[in-house]
């Protein structure tokens, strides 16, 4: 037994607050932390509840781009209908996530601080982009993520939403892990403003990475095609109980072709 004490601040000041003190530990949905927490992997002396603040929340169009609250759950996003009309990969991706219980408590914010590497999120948010804001600075997308379970966040900084730049053409394909339905290999390819970018999760040893070497030919002609032959190297792969290096390498270049195509 060790003992939590539990906040439930009202206000993003007052979070900062209790959040600043080194043993204490935000707590969104609750569905990595509280697992973690139970497995003794992680003992906070305090849980600072972020689900009450209204400034975490929201979701609005933004001149070219959509601004999501760090507090939505996978379940807002995937149900709402302005994501649907702006970025329709994006609700696809968190009608995807878990299961109804992950999706009605998993936020946007915790997804993208915790940087699981077979998280969903993460390959959305390099491949759109797009723009995490915090209470201290706002952060692109190609220096947020640090390898596994790693981000730039610093010790009691809070992810207040996030930006993602509307494309004009987008779609997740993810082939997942039946039990979990975590990405055993997820991509994420986009169109915007004539730039292609295409994010890989699941597989990648350091984390979400972009598949640079299929970009330049799909920024000149989008079709699988041009995705070609290009895969990672397997030696740089996920091996798991799952699959091999040579088996993700090989998924990252079919979802890749058939995200493209679905585009
Ligand atoms: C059975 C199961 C299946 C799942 N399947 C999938 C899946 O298919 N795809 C997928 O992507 N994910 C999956 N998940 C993970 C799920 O999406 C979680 O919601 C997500 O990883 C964490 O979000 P959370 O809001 O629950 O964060 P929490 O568990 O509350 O927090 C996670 C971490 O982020 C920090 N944090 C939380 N919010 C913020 C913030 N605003 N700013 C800074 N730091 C913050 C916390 O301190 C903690 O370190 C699954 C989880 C479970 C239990």
């Amino acid at each position: 037994m060790y003992q939590t004490t539990y906040h439930r601040p009202a206000t993003l000041d007052e979070a900062i607050k209790l959040g600043s003190n080194d043993e204490a530990k935000y707590l969104s949905g609750g569905q990595t932390l509280i697992p973690t927490m139970k497995q003794r992997l992680a003992s906070p002396e305090s849980l600072v509840d972020l689900s009450g603040l209204s400034e975490l929340q929201g979701i609005r169009a933004d001149g070219g781009s959509l601004s999501i609250g760090a507090g939505m759950t996978h379940a807002d996003v995937a149900s709402s209908a302005q994501v649907r009309e702006m970025i329709p990969a994006l609700a696809d991706l968190a009608g995807g996530i878990g299961d109804p219980h992950v999706r009605n408590m998993g936020t946007l914010g915790g997804s993208v601080a915790n940087n699981d590497p077979s998280a969903d999120y993460p390959a959305a948010v390099l491949a759109l982009n797009a723009t995490i804001y915090t209470n201290k600075r706002e952060i692109s997308a190609d220096s947020f993520f640090n390898g596994l379970f790693e981000t730039v966040l610093e010790e009691g900084e809070i992810i207040t939403r996030i930006s993602f730049p509307v494309p004009s053409k987008a779609n997740y394909q993810k082939f997942d892990s039946p039990a979990s339905r975590y990405a055993l290999v997820g991509v994420f390819a986009a169109r915007t403003d004539g730039n292609c970018r295409v994010a890989v999760t699941g597989a990648g040893n350091d984390g979400v990475f972009r598949m640079e070497a299929a970009e330049g030919a799909l920024s000149a002609s989008w079709s699988a095609d041009s995705v070609g032959k290009n895969r990672p190297d397997p030696d740089d792969m996920i091996v798991d109980l799952h699959g091999t290096g040579e088996y993700r390498a090989h998924l990252v270049n079919v979802l890749a072709k058939r995200a493209v195509t679905a585009a």
